[in-house]
């Protein structure tokens, strides 16, 4: 597993064209279809994901040659000119699209061919598929819980009509249409009940007709495939519309501008509806000579939509309608539970996980408006999940992103996308240095507040430091042990929340005791210099943020785009963390700065002083708003363009 991933907030809109791969359900049909052609496809824009990537693997196992240039998606393919025969083992990996299309493929072949994938995809359901085969003459064994792998033992399949739930997965039937025409009499798939994800069937159709083949539609649950097999041709693949929600989804999250290349309206992918979903909550989407354009708007407003035709864009949605001002209602996609995670229930632990209010319901979720929290969100091998709430993470700062490489399956380079749709600017770095109860936290706290940044809280991370050595019985001054033990700490501080090797001090680095000790800890060079880099570290991962301490605008960030260096008289600062802390009297809070005072300035390792190029506030007399709305309009000037 990969560690979490931090996703930069977007701090003011962007105006950029998304680098979308191409489209996986296209990519992987063109890729099958080609390896059961009649002679030399070329496959343009095709995706480089572990999906096609297992496709790719599958069609070479079963004798297409395969000459592939996965950098630029240009791949040529001699097909085999009709169905594979065994012995054989084709494997999916984690594909469910690629497993139930091997399956048809393999039923239609002859010999013993095997069909499997890795232990998620052995849990998702193809008896649905494996009846239809049966039905239809195929003999086939499949596991003890009726997934893969399972292993034919066919001669080729006569063909005829088969029935199939239309509610399940278009998977299964997109599966049977793709093998009809390697039957011997063509076949007449009759889709029963209710039929979800047509647009997905359309397609099938689509690509098939590009490889020769005719299939007659009747309506959205009957099509009759000709016998005949498949010819070789060349096809350039649009981009994935299922990926291009993600970036619809960021611009309208994010109030900026996103521009879609090679996509529209008459795209044969069902997943472009996302853009008019967007339109509906208010975004401006325009639609160009072969692109989509969305504007973001200054404030979405919740929907109520049935999104069974274009269901994998339901994660994305549900992140989306976090920000809006009213409910939005997802109906008619109970079917996603079956996915690569049950995405309903983990798109609704998920938004609660950040404090978004939602909650599942038979076929679909309920988003409440809400201000989501930082967090790490889990995402549970499924990279829409990762991808839907790195979308939440571009408005919410301290999003990070558990097993981000999870994405790989369907866009390895997702995040590499993402960043690339901030404005080509400096990360926005506020530093605010001065003595104990100056008001820096405070101050820090709304300032980050506004510009949409976390707060680095760094005497917190000192603190943390001391109030362990103090736990441990370490002696303060020897300066080894003390070393030492910073260098094994795990220490997180986030959201005003204090984590020591996962457990919770947020409370007991305040004490007196820990007061009294930090400066000690503080003054030795060795945990200055430890913790200087995880300052630097976090402040690189977060993308910018407000960093308060005692030497953040002279040894830490001595870059920032803005250094304020606060002060106040030492009674009223006493008298500040007499009121905020049941530790300390007037009296003792007094005696503890005073004393602090003069050892953080007097150290010989980055003493706390003023940078030369910091702005001195001094907050004896002003309110915090005063003092905020000062720091702004400093900053206003310095980044205006
Ligand atoms: O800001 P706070 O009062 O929590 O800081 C506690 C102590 O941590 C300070 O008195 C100082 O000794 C140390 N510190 C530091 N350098 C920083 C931040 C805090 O030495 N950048």
């Amino acid at each position: 597993m990969s560690r979490p991933r931090v996703i930069r907030p977007v701090t003011s809109p962007f105006d950029a064209t998304a680098q979308i791969p191409g489209s996986k359900s296209l990519s992987n049909r063109a890729l099958l279809l080609a390896g059961l052609a009649e002679g030399t496809s070329v496959l343009r824009g095709v995706l480089d994901a572990d999906d096609t990537r297992a496709m790719a693997g599958a069609i070479e196992s079963f004798g297409a040659t395969v000459d592939a240039d996965w950098e630029t998606g240009t791949i040529s393919i001699t097909g085999i000119g009709g169905a594979p025969s065994g012995p054989l083992s084709l494997d999916a990996n984690q594909s469910g699209v690629t497993g139930r299309f091997l399956l048809a493929a393999a039923a239609v072949g002859s010999g013993a061919i095997e069909v499997t994938g890795d232990e998620q995809l052995r849990a998702r359901p193809m008896t649905d598929l494996t009846g239809a085969l049966t039905a239809l003459g195929a003999r086939l064994e499949t596991s003890a819980t009726g997934g893969l792998p399972v292993t034919f033992a066919s001669a080729g399949l006569t063909g005829g009509p088969v029935q199939l739930p239309g509610d399940v997965s278009s998977q299964f039937a997109s599966a049977l249409l793709l093998a009809g025409p390697l039957t011997a009499e063509g076949i007449d798939v009759q889709l029963e009940g209710e039929v979800v994800s047509t647009p997905y069937l359309d397609m099938t159709v689509e690509v098939m007709a590009r490889f020769g083949v005719e299939v007659d539609a009747f309506g959205a649950a009957r099509y009759g495939v000709p016998p005949g097999g498949y010819t070789a041709c060349e096809l350039t693949i649009e981009p994935d519309a299922s990926a291009a929600s993600y970036f619809l989804a960021a611009a309208a999250v994010t109030a900026s501008t996103v521009r879609i290349e090679g996509l529209s309206t008459t795209s044969v992918q069902g997943d472009v509806e996302f853009a008019e979903v967007m339109a509906q909550m208010g975004a401006t989407v325009r639609h160009r000579d072969n692109a989509i354009e969305l504007v973001g708007p200054n404030q979405l407003v919740g929907v109520d939509i049935d999104m069974r035709d274009f269901s994998d864009t339901v994660p994305t949605l549900a992140a989306v309608a976090a920000f809006a001002s009213t409910p939005t209602t997802i109906r008619g996609v109970g079917f996603i539970r079956h996915k690569e995670s049950d995405r309903l229930a983990a798109m609704v632990t998920e938004l609660g996980r950040v404090g978004v209010r939602a909650e599942e319901t038979p076929d679909g979720m309920i988003i409440h408006p809400s201000v989501p929290q930082p967090s790490v969100v889990q995402t549970y091998d499924d990279h829409r999940i990762a991808m839907s709430m790195s979308v939440l993470g571009l408005r919410n700062p301290g999003t990070r992103i558990a097993d981000p490489g999870c994405v790989a399956k369907t866009f390895p380079r997702f995040y590499e996308a993402l960043e690339a749709l901030h404005p080509d600017r400096e990360p926005l770095v506020v530093v605010i240095d001065g003595p104990a109860g100056a008001g820096k936290s405070t101050v820090a706290k709304a300032i980050a507040e506004r510009l949409g940044l976390l707060v680095l809280d760094t005497g917190a991370m000192y603190r943390s430091v001391a109030h362990s050595a103090l736990t441990r019985g370490i002696d303060l001054k020897d300066w080894d042990a003390v070393g030492d033990l910073a260098a094994q700490l795990r220490i997180e501080v986030d959201a005003g929340q204090v984590l020591i090797d996962g457990v919770d001090a947020t409370q007991v680095i305040r004490t007196a005791e820990v007061s009294q000790a930090v400066s000690v800890v503080a003054a030795q060079p060795r945990v200055r210099e430890l913790l200087k880099h995880q300052f630097r570290s976090w402040m690189v991962a977060q993308g910018g943020g407000v960093a308060e301490g005692r030497d953040m605008g002279t040894v830490v960030f001595p870059e920032a785009t803005l250094k304020i260096f606060m002060t106040a008289d030492i009674e009223e600062r006493a008298k500040r963390r007499a009121a905020e802390s049941p530790d300390f009297s007037y009296e003792s809070a007094l005696a503890d700065l005073g004393r602090r005072d003069e050892v953080d300035s007097s150290r010989a390792h980055d003493p706390l002083t003023e940078a030369e190029d910091a702005v001195t506030i001094d907050s004896t007399a002003l309110s915090v708003e005063q003092i905020v709305d000062e720091v702004i309009e400093l900053l206003a000037d310095l980044v205006r363009p």
